[in-house]
């Protein structure tokens, strides 16, 4: 079928596309109605069935592949390195999922997992999702705050952790921030289950602190059967930025979700069961929850989990890494390739890659020179998709399972089976026409595997993502695009005060108020400068209660320390920015808004545009002053 009948059919009768895609995953009791979207813009999927994550990815596989290889990890920082079958993964969850119930947890708890990347993460997630409790994975290279925000809004009733992780050689301790983000979080965990890799300090709050090894040694033959979930029933949560510094639970469901990652590893992905798939996310992303834990297992596939950079302990180890588990498909982030790019590829070749199949490359603009440098080198298909945290798998991309499609340079792709995109005009809403720039829409419903709604909070869901045209209805992804006349769409930057730092997305109110914490500090405003290789770096402009500090060169830069240490111990090294710049005032318009585009605009060298509003224009020249002397710091 051609991509665009694909395309139309999965709109135009969206019940029986889904019906067929819901084929590919197991239901434990058939679902009554495919779609129950009488309360839009909230979309039910597969109401009245039951299934579970769990058994679609592991359990359902025993019977033809218990023995092929399930998790494949890899930590390239440690050099430790272990496989599990199918068998072994099974085991070792229903190991987890007792100690789980051990601790209390019931169907419907949340339990937060604030780990590296190690087997015993994967454990715990597919644990909860045995259980029916709710997951909430935050990213290891969060801090306290950032933790404690998140404990406090997921209330959960036990965190998995671990001692530490490591990092391009330096251990990165977890418990230290673990238990500070606990003191400030309103809410208190019953436990926190420990996983201790001899790595960093392990302190123990009696009573509260559980050790894993000695537990799971208790519960080695456990047996734990799969709890039966409604369809709907959430899955987990997973907290990403927005405009305001308070973070968004998205939540996702079971079924949609397990039917939307089996579709797309058949049409996007073309994996193929007993195959390997390494996708280099974090499990504290979106991509690690959908392509490193859940979607290769459902396809029968064995995941590689990998913990360590492209460059550590040297910059072939990727391709080292694909050599030696026979990788087929691979899926990175266009940071991390512009980062081997700088090195050789001769690094690249030194390996022998032939079993790949298809690199994706997702989270970020994929810029030409990265896509033409990396399609040479390995000489297979490198494939653009863009989605966010609340799509769960993507929006545009292409779909070779349906019908081979040359891709475009700078494009993404096509709408995706399912998406509904419009691109519509931010003043008028109205559509634009090929070649016009509009903000990229979806109209609802959304289909299977998208948030659900923010955790605890409908009508932030429905204010937040469809409430941004008056007198319609759309899900908006906060993106501007441009579609050619082929259909091909372009994604050129984001319509909010969100900014995407090597893929990582971070709003940059939640580092203003880091900042404003530190009491040095009166009024500060962060932007996203372009930046050649991470594609954004977040860059601070502070206003200095004591103006007299930014003159004293020694003062300026312990402030500049002090400052970036602040946000290193709030929200983690990943919020860092790139620069603080000292100024004596902040440009604003004459209501007291702060012009972040104008200044966004003076750092990146372009024209600010309109300046009328702007209430004392001789701000201006003072960041221009402010930026001349290490303009070139920020591009580096
Ligand atoms: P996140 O939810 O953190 O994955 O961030 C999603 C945002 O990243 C999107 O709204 C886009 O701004 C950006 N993004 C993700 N994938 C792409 C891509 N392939 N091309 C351009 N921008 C992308």
């Amino acid at each position: 079928m051609k991509l665009q009948d694909f395309h139309a059919w999965s709109i135009n009768d969206r019940e029986g596309f889904w019906r067929e895609q819901a084929t590919l995953i197991h239901w434990h009791k058939p679902f009554e109605r495919v779609l129950d979207d009488t309360r839009p813009p909230f979309a039910r999927w597969f109401v009245g069935g039951e299934t579970n994550l769990c058994y679609n990815a592991i359990d359902r596989h025993l019977p033809a592949r218990a023995d092929q290889p399930a998790l494949i990890w890899e930590s390239t920082e440690t050099g430790q390195a272990r496989t599990c079958s199918f068998r072994e993964l099974h085991r070792e969850v229903m190991r987890m999922a007792a100690i789980m119930q051990s601790l209390g947890v019931r169907r419907g708890d949340r339990v937060v997992i604030y780990m590296p990347m190690i087997p015993e993460a994967v454990f715990a997630m597919y644990a909860c999702a045995r259980i029916g409790a709710v997951h909430s994975v935050v990213f290891g290279g969060f801090a306290a705050h950032s933790l404690a925000s998140r404990i406090e809004d997921a209330a959960p009733r036990l965190v998995v952790s671990a001692d530490g992780g490591s990092r391009g050689g330096k251990v990165v301790p977890y418990k230290a921030a673990l238990d500070e983000a606990i003191a400030r979080s309103a809410h208190k965990p019953a436990h926190v289950l420990l996983v201790d890799r001899g790595l960093a300090p392990l302190p123990r709050v009696p009573g509260r602190d559980v050790d894993y090894a000695t537990l799971r040694e208790g519960l080695l033959d456990a047996e734990v059967p799969v709890t039966w979930l409604e369809s709907n029933s959430p899955a987990y949560t997973l907290y990403t930025s927005g405009t305001t510094g308070r973070p968004k639970g998205v939540q996702r469901d079971v079924g949609g979700y397990a039917v939307a990652l089996a579709a797309s590893m058949k049409y996007i992905y073309c994996g193929k069961a007993g195959e390997t798939f390494f996708s280099g996310s974090d499990i504290g992303w979106v991509v690690g929850h959908s392509y490193v834990v859940y979607a290769p297992l459902l396809a029968g596939m064995a995941t590689l989990l990998h913990e360590g950079t492209p460059v550590h302990p040297h910059a072939g180890i990727l391709w080292e890494l694909v050599e030696r588990h026979r990788v087929s498909l691979m899926f990175s982030a266009p940071t991390a390739i512009r980062i081997l790019r700088k090195h050789d590829h001769a690094l690249l070749r030194r390996h022998d890659t032939s079993s790949l199949r298809t690199l994706f490359l997702a989270g970020e603009p994929l810029d030409e020179p990265t896509a033409r440098w990396i399609t040479e080198g390995l000489g297979v298909p490198v494939i653009d998709n863009y989605w966010q945290t609340e799509t769960g798998w993507p929006i545009l991309s292409v779909a070779h399972g349906v019908e081979p499609t040359p891709t475009r340079l700078g494009s993404p792709g096509m709408p995706m089976y399912g998406y509904d995109v419009r691109l519509l005009d931010i003043e008028t809403g109205r559509e634009v026409g090929p070649g016009e720039k509009g903000v990229v829409t979806i109209r609802p419903p959304l289909p299977p595997g998208c948030l659900q709604t923010l955790w605890g909070d409908d009508a932030r869901f429905v204010s937040t993502y469809f409430g941004n045209f008056p007198d319609q209805l759309v899900y908006s992804t906060f993106d501007w695009g441009i579609r050619d006349a082929d259909g091909y769409t372009f994604i050129l930057g984001r319509t909010d005060d969100v900014i995407n730092v090597a893929g990582h997305r971070l709003g940059t109110r939640e580092i203003e108020e880091a900042l404003i914490g530190h009491p040095a500090v009166a009024e500060c405003s962060v932007v996203g400068v372009a930046d050649a290789l991470k594609g954004q770096v977040a860059v601070a402009f502070v206003v200095l209660r004591d103006a007299s500090l930014a003159l004293r060169a020694d003062a300026r830069q312990a402030l500049e320390q002090a400052l970036l240490a602040t946000v290193d111990r709030g929200l983690g090294a990943v919020a860092r920015p790139a620069r603080i710049v000292p100024v004596p005032a902040l440009p604003k318009t004459r209501s007291g808004k702060i012009l972040r585009r104008t200044i966004q605009a003076l750092c990146e060298g372009r024209d600010p545009g309109d300046l009328s509003t702007i209430e004392d224009p001789a701000v201006l020249e003072a960041i221009r002053g402010a930026l001349a002397p290490a303009d070139k710091a920020v591009q580096a």
